[in-house]
């Protein structure tokens, strides 16, 4: 059980994985406090976790503060000896212009660092994610892990990669050249699924949702590394608290990757009836090209076509001691909480 002294500041509440992140904290005995973007949000929070039958409700407390503006974040920060910083522009369609994300999620983050330093806060986890390894290679690459970065300068990379991967790095920088005795660990999930808590969810789970209302007329050839958010919040905490994180960046992954064909298989296979409209056969490629046309969302995912990456969460089993639920496991929780929730 934690200090009960000890607070800990998750930015971003109201996301899927923030609030999983408060949810852990809370039940862990930290007090809580979250970076919220308007307080009139703070119900919406309180709902989730009420859902997610979360325990110490009482031991949590809003703030709100903007990643695009200063205001609110340095009394936020003030008294927290830990600091997830889980919050970054993640929207469903690209933005008009790649500045609109990158900007928030750097400098919101080195906003975070620096406040965090000043304040004495031992150690910052910044949320970043598999954004920030696996793309704009122009060579192949075996097996992705911690080692390997993004270029996002190569071919490929979207504005929300970008992002991701630029963010991370200037953490890094900050940390080596500014931090003074400030630690920062990192977590980089791969398509974060699980339980959702309600209608508000992150855009990862849209896959889900789309097998099994049947917006897809067949599977597009597409793969992704799967995560259970409950690992990842889990994780988050590991790499809070672990003197062994201090430094690292941890894969947050339950490999192997899934193509959609097999998510929509599992699911037609474990719910029956209830996946009845989840495809069983590849989309042509060509028609995922036409769906791209009116759906900014799928023309994020096309430079992916056909790829099978091979990842490795070796580090965060090996040196943290997190053993993540099977992919299969996740895809069925989102499936099954949809469904729940009536929001299929
Ligand atoms: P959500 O969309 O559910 O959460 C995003 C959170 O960031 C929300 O709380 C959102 O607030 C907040 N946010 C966005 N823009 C701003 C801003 N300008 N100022 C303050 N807060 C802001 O997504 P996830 O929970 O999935 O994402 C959380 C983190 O995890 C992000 O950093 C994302 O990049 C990362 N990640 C997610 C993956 C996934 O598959 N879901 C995979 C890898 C990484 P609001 O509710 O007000 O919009």
């Amino acid at each position: 059980m934690a200090d009960k002294g000890e607070l800990v500041l998750v930015t971003g509440g109201t996301g899927f994985i923030g609030v999983y992140c408060i949810f852990q904290c809370l039940a862990a005995g930290y007090r809580v406090r979250t970076t919220i973007r308007s307080l009139k949000r703070e119900n919406d929070v309180k709902k989730m976790l009420e859902e997610g039958e979360a325990t110490n409700i009482d031991r949590l407390s809003f703030a709100e503060a903007d990643l695009s503006k200063d205001d609110g974040w340095k009394e936020a920060i003030e008294g927290c000896t830990y600091v997830l910083h889980v919050a970054s522009p993640f929207p469903p369609a690209p933005p008009k212009h790649e500045d609109d994300l990158i900007i928030p999620a750097r400098e919101g983050t080195l906003r975070v660092l620096r406040l965090a330093r000043d304040a004495g806060v031992k150690r910052v986890v910044v949320t970043s994610s598999f954004a920030a390894i696996g793309y704009g290679h122009t060579k192949k690459i075996e097996v992705y892990d911690e080692k390997t970065w993004t270029n996002p300068d190569g071919p490929g990379p979207s504005a929300y990669i970008k992002s991701k991967a630029i963010a991370e790095r200037a953490a890094w920088d900050f940390i080596e050249k500014e931090g003074g005795a400030l630690e920062l660990s990192t977590v980089l999930p791969v398509g974060v699924f699980g339980p959702v808590l309600g209608p508000d969810f992150s855009i990862s789970i849209q896959i889900v949702q789309r097998l099994l209302n049947g917006s897809f007329p067949g599977a597009p050839n597409l793969s992704f590394g799967v995560v259970d958010v409950r690992d990842v919040a889990d994780l988050h905490l590991r790499a809070m608290t672990d003197p062994k994180a201090k430094g690292e960046r941890f894969l947050a992954v339950s490999p192997p990757a899934m193509t959609i064909l097999e998510m929509s298989l599992a699911l037609r296979e474990r719910l029956g009836k209830a996946a009845k409209k989840a495809p069983t056969r590849i989309l042509p490629n060509i028609v995922l090209r036409l769906i791209a046309v009116f759906d900014k969302a799928v023309s994020l995912v096309l430079p992916e076509l056909g790829e099978i990456k091979v990842m490795s969460n070796d580090k965060a089993t090996g040196v943290l001691g997190w053993q993540p639920r099977s992919n299969v496991d996740a895809i069925m929780a989102t499936a099954e909480s949809l469904i729940k929730y009536d929001l299929v």
